[in-house]
């Protein structure tokens, strides 16, 4: 993974990532407006970081969200009656759908790039998400619906994301 800047490697570097953050504290982040209070954070920036800390509206989301309604599928969003607060819920379908971020999640497309600094826990901490992803996806399934899992990763090919989604929900629902 790379680092920002000179400091400890922080987490996946995101594309809005502007600034050079040395610490890992989101919350020291808010409310000093940077770290040590030197950088400030732009509204859009400050968006994005609470963003990260609920879990909701990333980038990678909104790009599955809008590429699902470019296909025609009609869903909701974090519906919070369901085990785990599902990103993308498809009632009609009998379908759910994580987005997961690649680092965070644990994909193997990560594996070897581990930061090099901090290393046991940044692999306990990821290793703990996919505990708690696994969970999740039991707790969902035993209540009958069907769960697809979208990478980041596969954002990169949307067409080839778009086969994938669409093989999986118009199996289940038809
Ligand atoms: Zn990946």
């Amino acid at each position: 993974m790379k680092s920002i800047g000179k400091g400890r490697p922080f987490g996946p570097p995101a594309p809005s990532w502007g600034a050079r953050y040395h610490c890992r504290d989101f919350s020291q982040i808010l409310r000093l407006g940077g770290c040590r209070g030197v950088d400030r954070l732009s509204p859009d920036r400050r968006s994005w970081l609470m963003s990260r800390i609920r879990g909701t509206n990333t980038k990678p989301e909104v790009e599955v969200r809008s590429m699902l309604h470019g296909m025609g599928y009609r869903f909701r969003l974090h519906r919070r009656d369901l085990p785990g607060t599902p990103d993308i819920v498809l009632p009609g379908r009998g379908a759910v759908i994580f987005v997961h971020g690649c680092f965070w999640h644990g994909h193997v497309c990560k594996r070897d790039k581990m930061p090099k600094s901090r290393t046991v826990y940044w692999a306990e901490k990821i290793e703990a998400n996919r505990r708690r992803d696994a969970r999740k996806r039991r707790a969902i399934t035993a209540l009958g619906w069907k769960v697809v899992i979208v990478w980041e990763c596969e954002l990169k090919r949307p067409e080839k994301l778009a086969e994938k989604l669409q093989e999986a929900l118009d199996d289940w629902g038809g």
